[in-house]
């Protein structure tokens, strides 16, 4: 592929809100991506970052909130038909048979009877489903649905192949099998499609898989890293490039580019038009998580890579980031070029026997601005006590509903590992009677 080549997608400073416009959310900065003929695109990022909003959009499925979508240098109005998606949860017609699943979006081209069948037996054939043309979509295994998936999205010959996680929801084995099929099918030329759009949040799989991979960050979603994989396929997961790539993009998802303190050395520079958080997250890991971690590093003599570790615990970045992010904001660990360290401060945690552990996050957890807000609110209270709504509101211009209420319910987490404060069953924020009060009396201070 020429990099010269004129894209065939071209997406032109997109961004999305949701909700309504008085108290709308961004889901997604204004963003420019381009995709171009020949190549696998990998769009990464961790859940909620806006990978979906971000294929719906340059699919046609759904319109930005501002900025454009062009095709071949035309604006797009409307579901493009030159592509297909493959969906994580196949969305595959139950009542029709594999055969009928597969004709259904031939048919609703208007193309006629023999030539559709003609054209689903011999891409059900490519994707080894001979033998299954009668079957329905129940009496296959997860596996088997996917081939499916792909034999409908393929039959169309559709220029550009929209994947949205496609792989997910399958067991390691099958996925990796279905993955280095669609590999041969696509290096082998026996596929029409002139490039590959897929959705994913597996850092392994993207490298595994494509020729360019973006990075999204969250809050609003944002592109972190856009770099080309330029080893030839298929690729050994133990080469050194293969494992530089993936350390590289540990470390750029682990550059905390959302915690106040900004980091200073800023290796990977987000790209240009990448937005910063206006409100600093709580990631969403768990006391317990946390703790797990940096015994884990306490074992390995205070310092591993990320990739090592998680690769260890099999944790996928949904499942490690948060964790990593929720130490580091703690003062627990330092994370440099893709390793984890810990400090002293997450030394003596780790260390600790548990009531000394929850005093010790209590004073970390301090550094932590919505943990620091609820507790001064509730503090500032004759009664130590706040209802729910108030520290609602204070989060819900910033975040969208479903997040505000997993950010109070880690905060809540946090607070009552702590004994700082805890919630009851009405809602009800405050702080249980034993608890030694913070310091600082004015409500907010920083
Ligand atoms: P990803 O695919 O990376 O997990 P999504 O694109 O699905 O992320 O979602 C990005 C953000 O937008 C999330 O916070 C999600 O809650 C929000 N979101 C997605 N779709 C809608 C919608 N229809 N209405 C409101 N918020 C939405
Ligand atoms: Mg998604």
């Amino acid at each position: 592929m020429t990099p010269t080549a004129e894209p065939i997608i071209q997406a032109r400073a997109i961004e999305k809100f949701y909700g309504p416009p008085e108290a709308r959310i961004q889901v997604l900065a204004a963003t420019d991506l381009a995709v171009y003929p020949g190549e696998i695109l990998a769009l990464l990022g961790p859940s909620g970052s806006g990978k979906s909003t971000m294929l719906r959009m340059l699919s046609g499925l759904a319109p930005p909130s501002s900025g454009q979508v062009l095709w071949h240098g035309q604006p797009v109005a409307g579901p493009c038909e030159n592509v297909s998606i493959v969906f994580q949860s196949f969305a595959l017609f139950p009542w029709l048979t594999v055969l009928d699943n597969v004709e259904a979006p031939l048919k609703a081209r208007g193309v006629a009877r023999t030539e559709r069948m003609k054209r689903a037996l011999r891409i059900l054939d490519s994707v080894g489903l001979d033998g299954f043309e009668q079957a329905y979509p129940k009496e296959l295994s997860g596996g088997m649905k996917q081939r499916v998936g792909f034999a409908r999205a393929l039959v169309v010959e559709p220029e550009v192949l929209f994947m949205d996680e496609p792989f997910s929801a399958l067991d390691v084995l099958t996925a990796e099998n279905l993955r280095s099929e669609l590999l041969e099918l696509w290096d082998g030329k026996k596929m029409p499609t002139r490039a590959v759009f897929i959705v994913t949040h597996n850092i392994e799989e993207a490298v595994t898989l494509a020729d360019r991979v973006v990075v999204l960050g969250k809050n609003p979603g944002h592109v972190r890293t856009d770099f080309r994989v330029a080893m030839p396929r298929p690729r050994d997961h133990q080469d050194p490039p293969f494992l530089e790539a993936v350390n590289y993009i540990y470390r750029v998802l682990t550059q905390p580019d959302l915690v106040p303190t900004p980091q200073p050395e800023h290796e990977a520079a987000p790209a240009a038009g990448a937005a910063r958080a206006k409100y600093p997250m709580v990631p969403h890991a768990r006391p317990g998580g946390i703790a797990g971690l940096l015994e884990l590093l306490v074992d390995r003599e205070g310092r591993d890579g990320i990739h090592h570790l998680a690769d260890d615990l099999a944790f996928e970045i949904d499942d490690l980031l948060p964790i990593v992010e929720a130490a580091s904001l703690l003062g627990y660990i330092h994370v440099k070029e893709g390793d984890a360290e810990i400090t002293p401060e997450g030394k003596r945690f780790a260390e600790a026997g548990i009531l000394r552990r929850k005093e010790l996050f209590r004073v970390a957890a301090e550094r932590v601005p919505l943990i620091r807000q609820i507790n001064r609110a509730l503090a500032s209270k004759a009664d130590h006590s706040m209802p729910a709504d108030f520290f609602h509101d204070l989060l819900d211009e910033h975040f969208s509903e479903e997040e505000t209420e997993r950010q109070l319910e880690t905060a809540v987490n946090w607070g009552r590992y702590a004994e700082l404060f805890d919630r009851d069953s009405s809602g009800r924020f405050f702080i249980p009677e034993e608890t030694p009060q913070p310091a600082g009396d004015e409500v907010g201070s920083h």
